[in-house]
């Protein structure tokens, strides 16, 4: 059995090495792609049933790397609020889905969407001077409070402390607050007293077997319920098929983002989704 462990330790070292290394390049490299621009936004379709109209937008950061390629932000976001840079990179994401969402209004006038979800992780949240640098972002882009959506997981919330309380103020001011990934982390009822949410976004694995009776439409009829109750607005996310967009319409759900709709890309198509249904 000694021998097993050892063995075994022998094997694992290295490889966790290995990743420790990777995670080490990432960061460094995290602040050339700043400095060089190598970050952009893409932007998925967040649809209003029955009209199928966009009425908001999730920006979603990607990474061009000049060697790697397309890096995906499961592996950059962990590593960037790690070594601190999220702060940075986040302010860059901010403000260009602000600007992006006024330019869009002004080119698309009613069908341009009337708010954009941003993603925002716990460390930006928590910084003195986040909200203060949110007012400034919407005050440059000349887009009302109203317009923005801020994301956060149920983990970058559950410790409450500032990053709660820069959500409170947010709220007050007009922002909504969306719950991501709701039901899958630990305390994601509790944090529905603690943390003003105007949003649940129900995780997409709620969303993949809904066409079938069983568990996970019962955990999705069960939170649209719940959203109604609490006055909440609910998104069903990772919707795939039409059969997904139909069920979840039967059980009272309005919002709705996924492939189905449209996958994230630069330039959403804002005039063709409602024409064409
Ligand atoms: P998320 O916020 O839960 O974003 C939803 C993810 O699901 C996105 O992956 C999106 O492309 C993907 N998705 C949307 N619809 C479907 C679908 O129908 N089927 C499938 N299979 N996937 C779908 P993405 O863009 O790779 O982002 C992954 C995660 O990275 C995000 O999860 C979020 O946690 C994080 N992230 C992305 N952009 C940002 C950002 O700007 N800031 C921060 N802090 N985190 C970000
Ligand atoms: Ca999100
Ligand atoms: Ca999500
Ligand atoms: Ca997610």
């Amino acid at each position: 059995a000694a021998k097993g462990t050892g063995d075994q330790l022998r094997r694992w070292t290295p490889a966790l090495d290995e990743r420790s290394l990777e995670h080490a390049r990432l960061g460094a490299e995290l602040r050339t792609a700043l400095d060089e621009g190598q970050f952009h936004l893409v932007y998925q379709p967040i649809v209003e049933l029955p009209s199928e109209r966009i009425v908001a937008v999730e920006a979603l950061v990607r990474w061009e790397h000049p060697t790697r390629g397309t890096v995906s932000p499961v592996e950059f976001i962990p590593v960037a609020e790690q070594n601190g840079l999220i702060v940075e990179l986040g302010a860059w994401i901010l403000r260009t889905a602000c600007a992006r969402l006024a330019d869009w209004q002004v080119c698309h006038g009613p069908n341009a969407p009337d708010r954009v979800s941003v993603n925002v992780s716990a460390k930006q949240l928590a910084r003195p001077g986040f909200v203060a640098s949110v007012l400034a972002v919407l005050a440059e882009t000349g887009l009302s409070t109203e317009c923005l959506t801020v994301e956060v997981t149920e983990t970058a919330v559950f410790e409450g402390g500032p990053a709660v309380t820069a959500l409170h103020e947010l709220r007050a001011l007009g922002v909504a607050i969306a719950l991501d990934d709701f039901g899958t982390g630990h305390s994601s009822l509790g944090l529905l007293q603690t943390v003003p949410v105007t949003t649940i976004k129900v995780d997409k694995s709620f969303v993949d077997n809904v066409t079938q009776a069983g568990r996970h439409a019962v955990i999705a009829e069960t939170l649209i319920r719940l959203s109604h109750g609490l006055g909440l607005t609910a998104v069903a996310e990772g919707v795939e098929t039409a059969e997904q967009a139909a069920a979840l319409q039967r059980l009272g759900y309005r919002y709705l983002q996924g492939y189905h709709y449209g996958r994230p890309v630069a330039e959403p198509d804002f005039e063709g989704i409602a024409a064409a249904a």
